[in-house]
């Protein structure tokens, strides 16, 4: 079975896409309320179907990225249980 385009990512493009930015002005991280000064380093997060994102302190996004990950984890578990014709228990 041939599969179109490029394999899609659940944080490619749209959804959840993570961008390393330089503050350009002072900005508050959207989890910890701490404020960052203009030059550092922060992370904007795209919100899913707007065109909004929004801004995490560094320490705030490895927590983001350590629950995706254990949501993947989820996901991937479920996945190959229903592979290996299992049924799904998470
Ligand atoms: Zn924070």
């Amino acid at each position: 079975m041939s599969k179109r385009g490029k394999t899609p990512s659940l944080i490619g493009g749209g959804a959840g896409a993570s961008k390393f930015v330089v503050a350009r002005r002072v900005r508050r991280c959207r989890r910890c309320d701490v404020s960052m000064r203009r030059g550092s380093h922060c992370v904007e997060v795209k919100i899913p179907g707007k065109m909004g994102s929004k801004t995490y302190c560094l320490s705030c996004f490895r927590d983001v990225l350590e629950r995706s990950r254990e949501d993947l984890n989820v996901l991937a578990r479920q996945v190959n249980d229903l592979v290996a014709g299992a049924s799904v228990v998470s």
